[in-house]
């Protein structure tokens, strides 16, 4: 039986060449190299960014941008609940507290009108998390951000190329991170970057993911610094697949239309949106049962895998994860949307590869499981 994935890289002729180069000139490393600065700069230039620190992964990314914000103990970063866990533990790893904010029905987003109400003094942060490849509302972030003076992070691990009004996400806030792991947009098998305007910012994003060695001498340390180091031969895959994004994003959202046409019809299905004044690039293409069906998500994804078609649940949401702790005054019914979204979600095999047959099977077969409910 054929299997259809619900990830695939596109790994070309091209990424096989700048490895090979990479090898040949015997920088392997994170320190040396010429792919490592070309990466950086041709992807922070994508994203409207004037500094690009590539790392070791998106975590990575996450927790040296908090760090670099001087995120600390005793500070409160406001969280989607609904996202990659990645998110809540970077903040972890600072000290500070991540406040689990529930989200928006349609876009399974931060909800920015709950912001307000639980900023407190010692909120440090908004991290927004651009998920499954929908752009968050920004300008209603922004709103919040100015008026308690909070610093805006964005999670773009599911959003490389994603627009907001015009502008490509890891441009909007304080400081983008990015996510290279082998089923994002673009990968470099495990990598990642932060995308920033800020100068200051970049350098000690530099300084603090290679151990922060001192300026005059290398081993005298300017702080506690981390190896989140991304190597060379990655950056070699990373400006390769770079060169492809453009046709990645196309095959994306070909394959988000045509499930829309699809699947369009059914009363079971909410499908995914995209919000006026975006661009969305539908990471994956992620579901949500509806009405009647909403309780069938096990059967349904059992059916589908008995047909060789992987599919995955929607994340477990922060206020819903039994084993990580849960801030004061936060209870598990605090974020009703997103457990909803948590208990009815799923997404369909969506790798940019997908042949055009893949998806009429996938979704004859979708419906077909859901008709006989
Ligand atoms: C994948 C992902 C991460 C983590 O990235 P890694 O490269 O796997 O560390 C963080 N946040 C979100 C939203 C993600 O999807």
């Amino acid at each position: 039986m054929k299997r259809i994935p619900v990830a695939q890289p596109v790994l070309g002729e091209r990424e096989r060449e700048n490895v090979l180069a990479a090898l040949a000139d015997g920088a392997i490393s994170g320190f040396y190299g010429a792919w490592l600065g070309r990466f950086e700069d041709e992807f922070a230039a994508y994203c409207g960014c004037a500094h690009g620190v590539a790392v070791s992964s998106g975590t990575a990314a996450l927790h040296v941008a908090l760090a670099a914000l001087g995120i600390t103990r005793g500070d409160e970063v406001l969280v989607p609940t609904l996202t990659n866990m990645a998110t809540f533990f970077a903040v972890h790893y600072t000290g500070a507290t991540p406040v689990p904010i529930d989200v928006e029905p349609d876009t399974g987003n931060l909800d920015p009108l709950l912001l307000d109400a639980r900023v407190t003094p010692r909120t440090r942060a908004i991290l927004v998390v651009h998920l499954f490849g929908q752009p968050v509302d920004m300008d209603a972030v922004a709103a919040v951000a100015r008026r308690h003076g909070l610093a805006v992070v964005e999670d773009c691990a599911e959003a490389h190329g994603a627009e907001y009004r015009g502008r490509r996400v890891g441009g909007l806030g304080t400081i983008g991170c990015f996510s290279f792991y082998a089923n994002k947009v673009i990968t470099t098998g495990e990598g990642g970057m932060c995308t920033t305007n800020d100068a200051e910012l970049a350098a000690r994003m530099r300084s603090l993911k290679s151990l922060a060695f001192g300026r005059d001498n290398k081993f005298m340390h300017s702080d506690i610094g981390f190896n989140y180091r991304m190597t060379n031969l990655q950056a070699a895959i990373g400006s390769a697949q770079f060169g492809q994004i453009d046709q990645i994003l196309a095959m994306k959202r070909a394959i988000a239309r045509r499930y829309g046409e699809l699947l369009g019809g059914s009363p079971d299905l909410q499908l995914p949106v995209e919000r006026e004044h975006t661009r969305n690039v539908y990471w994956m293409y992620h579901v949500l049962l509806s009405g009647p069906a909403a309780g069938a998500r096990s059967t349904i994804m059992a059916r589908l895998a008995e047909d060789g078609i992987e599919t995955r649940e929607t994340f477990v949401p922060y206020h819903l994860q039994e084993h990580l702790p849960l801030p004061p005054g936060v209870g598990r019914d605090d974020c009703p949307v997103a457990s909803g979204i948590a208990r009815r979600g799923f997404y369909l095999p969506s790798g940019p590869v997908l042949a055009a047959g893949d998806m009429e099977f996938v979704a004859a077969r979708l419906l077909q499981a859901l008709a006989s409910l």
